[in-house]
Parts: C-alpha cells; structure tokens; sequence
C-alpha cells in the first residue's frame, strides 16, 4: 500500500483527471499530470502538471519520476509512452491491456477470447473487404476506425450508396472495422473496480442516453430487471478478470429488447457515465481509482439516491449565459464546471447531478436545462 505523502501521476489532463486530483487530493494524495494545455481541467488541481503530447516519451519519463504510481484518464496516449512510464514506475492499467483497448480490432478480439457476447464485427481494410463484410452483416452497418475515436468521431453508419461513399473515404486514410447495426433498447454501463489482490467491486448499474453519438443523461441506477443487471456486472468481472485488469474501467452495453446483453466497448479508466458515484455513491469512481493504484482496499459502492447525470455542453453557452441561478436553485442538484475557458459546440464544460427518487422528474429538469 502507498500511503497518503506518496504522489500519483496521471496521464491526461481533461475532466476526469481533474475529479481524480480532487478526490486524491481530498485523501492526502499528491498528484502530478502530464497534458498538452497549461490550464486544462486538472492542470488547475495538480500539485504539478507537466506540458507535453500524450507521444512525448520524455515528458512522461519526468511524469514518472516525480510519481509513485501512475495511472490514465485516456487511453489515447501512444504505446511507447506508456512503455516507458512502466519501466520506471507501476502503471494501472498495465501497458499491454492499454496497448489492446486501443485498437477496435485487437478489443473484439480479446473479448470472443474472453468469451463474452458482443456485437458482431469485421475486419476490413479495403473497399473490397468492406463489401464482403457488409454482404456478411447486412446494413445499416456502422464503420469505425480501429483506434482515437471517441463520442461518434472517426464513425460512419452505411444506410444507403451515400454513406457507403464517405464509409469508403474513411477506411481510406484509417484502418477500420465494421459492426452489425444493433436494434438495441437502451444502453448500460457498468463502473466496477479491480484491486492489485483481484477484488473487483461494481457501481449499481447505469443506463445511459446519448444524443448525437454523445453521453446527455445517464439514469442511475438503470431501469432494467434485477437478472439484467447481475449479467451485466457479470460480464464486467470476466472482462476485469480476463484481463487481469488493475484500476476503474467501464464497460459499455447494448441492452436489446428481449434482456440480450452485448458489449459495445470498454473504457480502461473513469468514465462519463459513472460521474454520478460523485455524489450519489459511497465512494465515487474517481476515489475508488486512486484507492486501486495506491494499492487501498475497494470502497463501498452502495448508491445512497437514484440520480440523473447531465452532461452541460459548451452548446449551452454559445449564444447566453447559462441560467447558473435557476440551475443551483434547484433542489437536490449539484453543479459540476470543468474550468474549460472556451465553449464549443459538443464541448463537455460540465454536468448536473440531480438526487431524487423521483427519475422522471429529474429527466423532465434535466431536459429543461439542456433542451
Ligand atoms: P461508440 O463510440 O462506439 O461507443 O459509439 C457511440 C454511440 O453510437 C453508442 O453509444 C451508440 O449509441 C451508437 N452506436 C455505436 N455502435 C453502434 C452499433 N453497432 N449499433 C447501434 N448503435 C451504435
């Protein structure tokens, strides 16, 4: 166990490395980042933060010998990096479970080697076998690129001769994969945690809802049966177990009409639709991060109120002021601000935790603040 005094080096200097430096810091933690921008989100929080691309080796080498542990608020930070950060220092999540995640490809392959159901996918590298793959997976069809994409980006979904032709300018410049359109009822995420002595401990189960490829809401916990749920932190284990994570993950699900689960991707580190444990949660994702790579035992995860996540994007900004006086006026919400100087369309600036038992209640707000 690293003790509170020891420091924590977090690659990534976005909103979710600014959550993990208040919650560490809050436990005695000292926390450095390293980041491309000066006043970022955790920039602000860190006892340090260290300028540099997320492929500087020798910006990370000085991230790693200023910490005691390292962990990630990205997974897109180039192999060698973390490479590196490992030969110096304990990285959680390890180089080589990153170094699989980060590709679309190698991710489903190690999930049919784990054994767990996930959308039908294939290979494709050319115009040819993204015929053959769309012959095999009928269409709609959604093309992504194996690697940096996140919310929607670097995505194309084949429906007719139009997008097939922007599908084929994209499998031009990245090599992709091609996934079976699912008709899915709701999507879940499940939060869970895996300790370095293999506890795993999950969040109650999130059901989350996007608008145009991005997280708006996320509705904790999910309205699915109690079977459901249990499948889900299930698969969560076997992936967790599968391989051999250490650290927060998330893993995304499709729930289809019939209670079918299948993942859609997993997330090595906090994530979006668990921003809801800070707050509503015992111990929140980015405690429980912290408390897995100093080596701590796991936190509780009760949920002590349902609760609705979300998301304020920089749209909200873009011709007022957000109504911050109707917004902290409303009972039982908690505002959250990332400290992003500059809002842009899509943009997350923040979100809105709403406690209440009352979900449809806290829905109909949340729609009201962001329509
Ligand atoms: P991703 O970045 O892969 O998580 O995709 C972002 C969002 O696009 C998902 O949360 C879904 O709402 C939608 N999506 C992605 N893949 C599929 C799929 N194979 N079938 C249906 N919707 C999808």
């Amino acid at each position: 166990m690293k003790p509170p005094g020891a420091t924590l080096g977090v690659l990534g200097g976005g909103q979710l490395g600014r959550m993990l430096a208040l919650e560490a810091r809050r436990m005695g933690y000292r926390t450095i980042a390293l980041d491309p921008t000066v006043d970022g989100p955790a920039g602000q929080f860190c006892d340090e933060l260290i300028v540099g691309s997320f492929s500087d080796v020798d910006a990370a080498v000085r991230l790693a010998e200023r910490s005691t542990v390292v962990t990630l608020e990205t997974e897109h930070i180039a192999l060698p990096v973390l490479q590196a950060v490992e030969a110096l220092r304990p990285l959680y999540p390890g180089a080589a479970i990153l170094g699989t995640i980060q590709d679309r490809l190698s991710q489903r392959r190690c999930l049919d080697s784990i054994g767990v159901p996930h959308t039908r996918y294939a290979e494709v590298t050319d115009a040819a076998s993204l015929d053959v793959a769309l012959a095999r997976l009928g269409q709609p069809a959604i093309l992504k690129t194996r690697r940096d994409g996140y919310d929607g980006k670097g995505q194309v979904a084949i429906r007719d001769a139009e997008s097939l032709k922007a599908a084929r300018a994209l499998l031009h410049q990245q090599p992709c994969i091609l996934e079976a359109f699912v008709p899915f009822e709701r999507e879940i995420s499940c939060i869970a945690a895996r300790s370095l002595d293999g506890h795993f401990a999950a969040y109650p189960i999130a059901e989350n809802i996007h608008r145009n490829h991005i997280l708006h809401a996320t509705i904790a916990p999910a309205r699915i049966s109690a079977e459901t749920a249990r499948n889900a932190e299930e698969v969560t284990r076997a992936i967790a177990e599968g391989l051999g994570f250490v650290g927060l993950l998330a893993v995304e699900f499709f729930v289809l009409p019939d209670g079918t689960l299948l993942v859609n991707e997993i997330a090595p580190r906090t994530h979006n639709s668990g921003h809801f444990t800070l707050g509503a949660c015992a111990t929140s994702q980015f405690e429980q991060q912290a408390r897995c790579i100093m080596g701590l035992p796991l936190g509780e995860t009760t949920l002590f109120s349902p609760a609705v996540m979300v998301n304020l994007l920089g749209d909200l900004w873009l011709d007022r002021t957000p109504e911050w006086e109707l917004l902290l006026g409303l009972p039982n919400a908690h505002l959250h601000l990332y400290g992003k100087a500059q809002a842009k369309a899509g943009r997350k600036m923040g979100h809105l935790l709403l406690l209440g038992s009352d979900i449809d209640a806290s829905l109909r707000t949340a729609d009201e603040i962001v329509r």
